[in-house]
């Protein structure tokens, strides 16, 4: 074992967005930092989630849009996808994002130390021979993919990092979870021409959005030829040479080319030292306050390890509150409640706030308002059906926006103002939202819920 080096003040153990946010907060406001990563810098996020997944839902857009040209008048078709050549261009954009991520952390007079990172003691790390001694410790070390009992990842059964991987284009496949990743992936699949089928346990799609959202996003996927299976559960998988056959609950048997399992994520800590050096864990991840402190002083958690919402930007939020609060900055808590989420699948799922059961559950009465994006000049240029829904508390501000349709994500950060700074409909009416675009829909919603509805059928 090497000597103990010099005191950091901050010592990161993993550098995905949650650990290098937090790093290059802490060094901008000149702090000695470490940053630990046994992989690549940027983590799940840049290498095997956000950004290679929308790369490839970007080449799944382009083909639908050429598949539907004539609609357009534009004599358009789809030959064939070469995969090959789709995987060049998603890892030509995750390759700039990368250099350009490590250009900014040897920028920061960050100390990027390779390797796996093992807790010692509460303001230790081992790495190889290295021990990083750090006033404060920020665990920073992600998540993985999940499987549920007797299924074995492997061969035709994959999670969504082989998926990114995939040679061959699969001419059937079974999506097993209707959460995020699941309905995302199903989305490109499609639009690349396989026959697709959702398997999802509970009643609904995308089980964490209001349900109006649920229903039109089913909706979408039957009319888009993705078959959706809810309520049914996961029973068995038995791939062979050629296909993987999978038994629901029941004994119903579904079987195509590839199943891809997107259960959800589980964090990873375990093996790391964390308990030997008494930090709570909770099923594997590490329980924080509001000021993202652990149950031992110094030592701080941040991203997908937190218990809550598993979001790079929510990562980057807790990495910079983090890296300000050491600095003595006393920023205020990041919370879940005003994060906003967008699902990527085709049609695009943007929300921020309370869903109208939860705003009923918190507000008692409420009052909802769904434009529909048929009154949106923009949406019917674009060829998309979909709405905005607004959920306000009766007389007061509104605490959620939800929104679905082709390219709504982009409408979220207005969204995100509205809830986050409690606007009432009255506040945003007056506001003019230029035209045509889709965000006029969000300022047509606000107009309606105020009482002077302009382009709203009722
Ligand atoms: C398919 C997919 C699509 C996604 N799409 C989106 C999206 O569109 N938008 C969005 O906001 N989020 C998306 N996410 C979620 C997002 O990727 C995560 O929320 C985010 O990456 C979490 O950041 P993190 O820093 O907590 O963890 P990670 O990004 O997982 O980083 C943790 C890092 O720690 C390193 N590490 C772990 N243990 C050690 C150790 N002992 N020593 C050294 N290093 C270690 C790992 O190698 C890793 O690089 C997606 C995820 C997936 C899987």
């Amino acid at each position: 074992m090497g000597e103990t080096e010099r005191p950091y003040d901050v010592v990161v153990l993993g550098g995905g967005s949650g650990g290098y946010a937090c790093a290059l907060r802490a060094a901008q406001l000149g702090l000695r930092v470490a940053l630990i990563e046994r992989d690549k810098l940027g983590g799940t996020c840049l290498h095997r989630g956000c950004i290679p997944t929308k790369a490839l839902l970007h080449a799944a857009e382009v083909a639908d849009t050429a598949r539907d040209g004539r609609r357009f008048g534009v004599n358009s078709s789809v030959d064939s996808i070469d995969l090959p050549a789709v995987l060049r261009y998603q890892q030509g954009v995750v390759s700039r994002l990368h250099k350009g991520l490590q250009g900014l952390v040897s920028a920061a007079t960050i100390d990027y130390v390779e390797g796996t990172g093992l807790l010692t003691s509460p303001t230790s790390v081992q790495v190889g021979d290295r021990t990083l001694s750090g006033r404060h410790l920020v665990l920073a070390t992600g998540s993985q993919a999940r499987t549920l009992p007797g299924l074995d990842i492997g061969g035709r059964i994959v999670t969504s990092d082989e998926a990114l991987r995939l040679t061959k284009l699969p001419a059937s496949v079974i999506v097993l979870g209707g959460g995020v990743i699941g309905v995302e992936f199903a989305s490109i699949f499609r639009s690349f021409g396989a026959t697709v089928t959702v398997v999802e346990a509970l009643p609904r799609l995308v089980p964490a959005e209001d349900e109006a959202i649920s229903k039109a996003l089913e909706r979408a996927f039957r009319k888009r030829g993705i078959t959706c299976r809810t309520g049914a559960r996961f029973a068995a998988a038995a791939p062979d040479e050629t296909s993987v056959t999978l038994t629901l609950d029941g004994g119903e048997t579904l079987s195509a080319e590839l199943l891809l399992v997107a259960v959800g994520r589980g964090p990873v800590t375990e093996g790391m030292g964390f308990e030997s050096a008494g930090i709570v864990t909770d099923r594997g991840f590490v329980p924080t306050d509001e000021r993202l402190r652990t149950n031992v002083a110094g030592v701080y958690a941040v991203g997908d390890i937190v218990p809550g919402l598993q979001l790079a930007h929510r990562g980057f939020a807790h990495g910079v509150f983090v890296a300000e609060d050491i600095a003595g900055f006393a920023p205020a808590p990041v919370l879940d409640g005003g994060i906003p989420k967008v699902t990527y699948c085709d049609p695009e799922i943007a929300s921020v706030g309370l869903t109208e059961t939860q705003a009923r559950e918190r507000h008692g009465e409420i009052a909802t308002y769904e434009y529909n994006l048929g009154g949106n000049g923009k949406s019917q240029i674009l060829g998309t059906a979909g709405f905005v829904k607004l959920v306000r508390a009766v007389e007061g501000p509104i605490v959620g926006v939800h929104m679905i349709g082709a390219r709504m994500g982009e409408q979220v950060g207005e969204a995100q103002l509205i809830v986050g700074w409690e606007a009432t409909p009255e506040d945003v009416a007056p506001l003019v939202h230029a035209h045509p675009t889709q965000n006029e829909a969000l300022g047509e919603a606000h107009l309606a819920l105020a009482g002077k509805p302009l382009h709203a059928h009722a």
